[in-house]
């Protein structure tokens, strides 16, 4: 296990802990509460402790990842920097497990090595380089990171001595969209994932003509959200389908369900594979209204335990969200509901 921790002076620690810890949960994580002093924070990384005195704030990092100390010592610096005014950088020093400027552990840069045309609505990208193994494993996406500025030698993330992981700015800056790693051959060193072909979009226009060879920075894993093994509610455009379709392959086979699936083309139905006991239902043209009300009026089971899961665009998935949470009554252990788009927005590239 790696650990790591940082003490704070702080006036009044022991009063503004809790405030910041529900605000810290605001996140998309839960706290537990072990006294009024003392709290832990758990994600798919690894346990943050935090606890305080009256005149000092500490926390505790542990986690079993490679990369946990470097995304999880990126989000404490990140949140206090940005939530303690007074709180300079420089002031964060970690103690424990080492921290050296360099490459971010969940970093990698990689080689475009193979494009192809999986169907008229989308298309998948290999990308070839060292280390992929934290990928199999370590959660379903990553960060694409392409240089705005294709001419120039490209400038990658560095990981501060405070644990903040910096992006260059200015001519180096670099475009960031999120995708689904579909296949990781580690033995390979190779890496698949799939692109939806849409008019307009950074990501989307650079891989129809990406050529062979071109160099790229991938930031990750994370994310995904599945644990549970009881009676699973699924629910996805075509930008989520490779992310249901990774969760479907790993589900045990005795996990039952319903899929609802809203894509443009239909070649897509062929690759899913699934438990015998999960009913997919292929909604057609991509109709989002459709999609977001067959989860919504969906018919729960009695007695089961019960995992909802949705990727889909914003409005979507907020409109899915208040119903699981509101009206439903799901802990946020029960459910994973993301917008993995936003229809017509700017694209930063205009
Ligand atoms: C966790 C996660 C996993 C994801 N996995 C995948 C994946 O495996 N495959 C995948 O294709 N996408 C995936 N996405 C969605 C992808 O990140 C977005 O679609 C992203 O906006 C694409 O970036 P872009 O640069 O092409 O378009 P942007 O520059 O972000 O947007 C430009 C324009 O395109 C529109 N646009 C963006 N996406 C779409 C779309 N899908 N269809 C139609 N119009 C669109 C926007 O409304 C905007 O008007 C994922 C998102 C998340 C959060």
């Amino acid at each position: 296990m790696f650990q790591s921790s940082l003490s704070l002076p702080f006036h009044n620690a022991d009063q503004h802990l809790e405030a910041q810890v529900r605000h810290i949960e605001q996140h998309e994580l839960e706290a537990e509460k072990h006294d009024d002093n003392s709290f832990s924070i758990r994600s798919e990384y690894g346990l943050l402790r935090l606890s305080a005195t009256q005149d000092q704030m500490n926390l505790i990092i542990e986690t079993e990842r490679d990369d946990g100390l470097d995304v999880m010592r990126d989000f404490v610096a990140d949140y206090l920097v940005g939530h303690m005014p007074s709180l300079k950088l420089s002031d964060l020093v970690w103690s424990g497990h080492n921290i050296v400027e360099g490459t971010p552990a969940n970093f990698r840069t990689v080689a475009v090595v193979k494009r192809t045309i999986l169907n008229e609505g989308m298309l998948r990208l290999t990308l070839a380089g060292n280390d992929l193994s934290l990928f199999e494993e370590g959660g379903l996406h990553f960060r694409l990171l392409l240089p705005k500025n294709p001419n120039r030698t490209p400038v990658w993330p560095i990981r501060l001595t405070s644990g903040k992981v910096q992006f260059p700015e200015g001519d180096d800056e670099l475009y960031n969209r999120v995708y689904t790693a579909r296949y990781v051959r580690t033995e390979l060193g190779e890496l698949d994932f799939d692109l939806v072909r849409h008019k307009g979009g950074v990501a989307a226009d650079w891989a129809e003509s990406v050529a062979e060879g071109a160099i790229v920075g991938i930031m990750g894993p994370g994310g995904g959200g599945y644990i549970n093994n009881g009676w699973l509610l699924m629910g996805g455009d075509e930008t989520a389908l490779p992310a249901i379709s990774r969760i479907l392959e790993q589900c045990s086979s005795d996990v039952k369900g319903q899929v609802y699936l809203s894509v443009r083309k239909s070649d897509y139905q062929a690759d899913l594979q699934k438990p015998d006991g999960i009913e997919v239902f292929w909604l057609p043209d991509n109709d989002s209204n459709q999609l977001a009300s067959s989860i919504i009026e969906t018919v729960l089971p009695d007695n089961e335990d019960i995992y909802v899961w949705f990727g889909g665009e914003q409005k979507d998935a907020r409109a899915i969200r208040k119903v699981l949470k509101s009206d439903w009554k799901l802990k946020p252990d029960q459910f994973y509901c993301a917008a993995y788009w936003q229809n017509d927005i700017r694209s930063e590239a205009e």
